[in-house]
């Protein structure tokens, strides 16, 4: 494993946190900011689901030569095809997810019931649902089989996340963030869904949505289309300056940043992406990042 560059940011997370440090950081935020107290139960409750997971699965290793040659073409290090996992463990997670949703989210209890009856009777269980989860084609699934899908693509990201956190622990040494640069996930092609700028210049590392790898990239440009006009791409900061929503006017997609140059202590991204679903919220009552189908 080569040691990083003397430019690269020490801050970075180059192997994520796990369900159980990111349930510790979540409860002490929770603890500390009773506001945020009804917005972390969920996911505490999803984390503690999650844990037993990452306790046990240990990701098949990919050839390291090939995983080389993929990111040297720009190629994620884990092809969808790849992705292997006990389906038993799969299985059980996605009735815990669908349980721990349905109890935290008591008006979507009728659409999580279908899709946690979705896998009944599919002799290849849930494997297949994931690779099209990772070739970014979920929504296709859910919309043959008549679900719901965003609500399908939450359980299906909360079900595949410590399988994928563990794959970006595995393949992380292989990974030079420094050189990939590119705006998705070099471990499994995701999209972010939260950034940080760092100290001390304010460079901007993204988060994946999927498997929580960090990686840096371009500052000032929209990372979904590239947009990168200030006028077209502005950002709306918080009342305390610690966060930022960037809003694209091109692809009317959005982004949530923290500034880590605002605070003494280091923050865990994944928290941080559940401490700011109200910015979530407050994006998409604007109507950005509502997905064109
Ligand atoms: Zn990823
Ligand atoms: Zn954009």
């Amino acid at each position: 494993m080569s040691s990083h560059p003397p430019s690269s940011d020490p801050s970075i997370h180059r192997v994520p946190a796990d369900a159980r440090a990111l349930a510790v950081e979540l409860s002490r935020q929770a603890t500390a900011r009773p506001e945020l107290r009804d917005i972390a139960a969920p996911y505490l409750a999803l984390l503690s689901a999650q844990a037993p997971v990452e306790d046990t699965f240990s990701p098949p290793s990919l050839p390291e030569a090939e995983v080389r040659a993929r990111l040297g073409r720009g190629i994620p290090a884990l092809a969808p095809e790849d992705f292997r996992a006990a389906p038993q463990a799969l299985r059980r997670l996605w009735e815990d997810v669908c349980a721990v949703a349905a109890r935290h989210f008591p008006d979507l209890a009728s659409p999580l019931e279908a899709i946690r009856q979705w896998p009944n009777g599919r002799e290849d269980g849930l494997l297949p649902a994931a690779m099209y989860y990772l070739r970014g084609e979920a929504d296709l699934l859910a919309e043959n089989a008549g679900l719901d899908s965003s609500l399908f693509q939450f359980v299906l990201n909360n079900v595949l996340h410590p399988f994928l956190r563990r794959y970006a622990s595995a393949l992380a040494p292989l990974v030079d963030p420094e050189t990939w640069y590119r705006p998705y996930c070099p471990v499994c092609g995701g999209e972010p869904d939260f950034a940080a700028l760092a100290k001390p210049h304010g460079a901007r590392r993204l988060l994946c949505s999927r498997c929580d790898f960090e990686w840096p990239y371009r500052r000032t440009s929209c990372p979904f289309c590239g947009n990168d006009n200030p006028e077209t791409y502005p950002y709306v900061p918080s009342e305390d300056g610690i966060y930022r929503l960037y809003l694209c006017d091109r692809c009317r997609r959005y982004l949530k940043v923290i500034d880590l140059r605002e605070l003494l202590e280091e923050r865990l991204l994944p928290v941080e992406r559940i401490l700011t679903l109200p910015m979530d919220l407050a994006a998409r009552q604007e109507g950005y990042g509502i997905r064109e189908t």
